[in-house]
């Protein structure tokens, strides 16, 4: 999913993927890292996904979240669901 937010530096506005953890600014060059997302609000990015009915990036969000709270009930929930397309 892509977000917009403002270069710390410079303030320039920089378009990033949050997949992403870092990102260069194509201003100043600076290496800013893409601001966090609490996980509240990526579960409603998995269950629009879901609805629309794409899974696999539904499934990324998923394994996003797992990779910084590996015990996440909601998210492997939610990865489970994606993954047999519900
Ligand atoms: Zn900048």
């Amino acid at each position: 999913m892509k977000i917009t937010f403002c270069c710390m530096i410079c303030g320039f506005e920089i378009q990033a993927d949050t997949s992403m953890s870092k990102i260069r600014c194509n201003c100043c060059k600076a290496e800013i890292a893409v601001p966090y997302r609490p996980a509240e609000k990526r579960y409603d990015e998995v269950t629009f996904y879901r609805r629309e009915g794409d899974f696999q990036m539904g499934r990324a969000i998923c394994e996003e979240i797992l990779r910084e709270y590996s015990k996440d009930v909601e998210a492997h929930f939610g990865r489970l669901l994606c993954r047999y397309g519900i």
